[in-house]
């Protein structure tokens, strides 16, 4: 608990139009609009936005934002920061720490004057071969995303709902298998998680996937075998897997594969509904952001009074915080959760 000298959070730590802004440090964290100075939490379109002068990151997140964006929009000035690196910035001490979402993701920890505040950004406790683990760190305010923020999303373990990916593609030898999956994390993740599990085929690859895994495999994440989808031959492609965007899955470019089974990977595939309405035949619950018990257990375990929650389904998460006796505060960020898992299946934008 903060001792009663040190500042509230909010005198410091303010939440403006173009999002969180720590005003001693003079620099916003993941903002929505092009600013000076920017310190990222990771590569997703929402929180990794072109234009800013100045952007600190770890190595893994300014690589994936210039992968994307290109050189010279991810920050005219780039820094790194390792996490566990710990930097001073106008007396604001600020450190990094990973958050289990994607390659590079992390917390953005900051200290001022005693009172410390931590923004997770999206974050995930389930273990992910391509990202490092969550850390607990503790603190007085813990800001949280709440994408999965109602009992009823809880993920299962990941390796059965592969095993249920494998079992089909065993089932059904002479189909192909191609699986909806967001382009960054999701898709390196679930080809990180077929390895593991003993899947040494080659895996095929949707045209908007392919740049990405390459930014993972230069950063040291192996993937195996990747192949091009576009250029082989449907004869070719029976009784493989194919990784696509969500929106690519079930319209005409999977129509051109061998009878394409039509799987996708998200947490949204909790939602039976949403998977029939999708047409998703073999709806997978793998996702990058916690679920219900996993918010509620972090938020608990960084023993912090006070929780932010910058987007998703709040009410339910602040209403069982409350219970807990840990004060919620609604921030009602725009512009988050426009990306990957948080956007439903069939309305994404393969090209994104
Ligand atoms: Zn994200």
């Amino acid at each position: 608990m903060r001792p009663v000298n040190t500042p509230h959070p909010e005198t410091w730590l303010k939440v403006t139009p173009s999002g969180l802004f720590c005003e001693p440090g003079g620099f916003f964290i993941d903002p929505t609009r092009a600013v000076d100075r920017a310190v990222i939490s990771h590569g997703h379109s929402d929180h990794a936005r072109p234009g800013h002068a100045h952007v600190l990151a770890t190595r893994e997140t300014l690589a994936i934002m210039t992968a994307r964006m290109g050189e010279g929009r991810a920050g005219t000035a780039q820094q790194a920061l390792r996490c566990g690196e710990t930097l001073e910035i106008n007396g604001v001490r600020l450190w990094l720490r990973p958050a289990g979402h994607v390659l590079g993701s992390a917390q953005v920890c900051m200290e001022w004057r005693g009172s410390r505040a931590v923004v997770s950004g999206d974050y995930k406790r389930q273990a992910d071969p391509t990202a490092a683990g969550f850390e607990v760190e503790p603190c007085d305010l813990f800001v949280t995303e709440a994408t999965f923020a109602l009992p009823v999303f809880r993920h299962p373990p990941p390796e059965t709902e592969i095993a249920r990916l494998l079992r089909s593609v065993a089932l059904f030898p002479e189909r192909t298998h191609v699986v909806g999956c967001y382009s960054l994390g999701k898709c390196q993740r679930l080809i990180a998680m077929l390895r593991q599990a003993g899947w040494d085929r080659p895996i095929h690859l949707h045209g908007a996937h392919q740049a990405l895994c390459r930014t993972y495999e230069e950063l040291g994440v192996r993937l195996g075998t990747l192949r091009a989808a576009t250029v082989a031959r449907k004869e070719d492609l029976k009784g493989a897997i194919v990784l696509a965007p969500p929106g690519a899955v079930a319209d005409r470019w999977a129509r051109r594969l061998a009878e394409p089974v039509v799987a996708v990977a998200s947490g949204w595939m909790r939602v039976r509904q949403r998977a029939k309405q999708s047409g998703v035949e073999l709806p997978l619950v793998i996702s990058d952001h916690a679920d219900w018990d996993e918010l509620l257990a972090t938020c608990t375990e960084v023993q912090a009074p006070e929780v932010w929650v910058t987007h998703g389904r709040e009410d339910a998460l602040i209403h069982a915080l409350g219970l807990r006796g840990i004060k919620g505060r609604a921030l009602h960020l725009v512009g988050l959760g426009e990306e990957e898992d948080e956007v439903e299946v069939v309305t994404e934008d393969p090209a994104a």
